[in-house]
């Protein structure tokens, strides 16, 4: 079977055994692939691997595919850094203290969130675009 024809019938089995959110998201959260939850999404620091070793899932669906990922990523870790920030500001600590721990929380949180970002967006694309037997709907 040829690559082509071997991802085609991948995203078909997809379609046929639809993978249960609890499971996509157990996948994300142990930066697994998201089709079968074996093989390893990143080889090592932010270095991702193209595709999964233990099942052929190509990790990068389409191209601009981890606008989504960059968008989650800021969305959680400002959110992260506001739950540390705002019970520090309603109790009224200095604002230089605020801004001396919130700063460096904004800058930190998205390179800490990286990984988990792009599987958790994968997870999150499994189920806003469902795959179909050409790709991505
Ligand atoms: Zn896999």
């Amino acid at each position: 079977m040829t690559p082509l024809k071997d991802a085609v019938a991948r995203e078909e089995h997809v379609l046929m055994y639809r993978i249960p959110m609890y499971r996509l998201f157990w996948h994300a959260l142990r930066l697994r692939c998201p089709y079968c939850g074996k093989g390893k999404l990143f080889s090592h620091g932010y270095t991702m691997f193209d595709h999964c070793s233990n099942c052929g899932w190509i990790f990068e669906r389409e191209e601009g595919y981890w606008t989504g990922a960059i968008a989650v990523n800021l969305v959680v870790a400002e959110m992260l850094a506001a739950f540390a920030a705002i019970p520090l500001a309603i109790m009224q600590v200095s604002p230089l203290l605020v801004m001396g721990l919130g700063i460096p929380l904004v800058i930190a949180l998205p390179f800490l969130f990286y990984w988990h970002s792009k599987s958790l967006w994968m997870a999150l694309d499994f189920i806003i675009h469902p795959v179909s037997s050409g790709g991505t709907s």
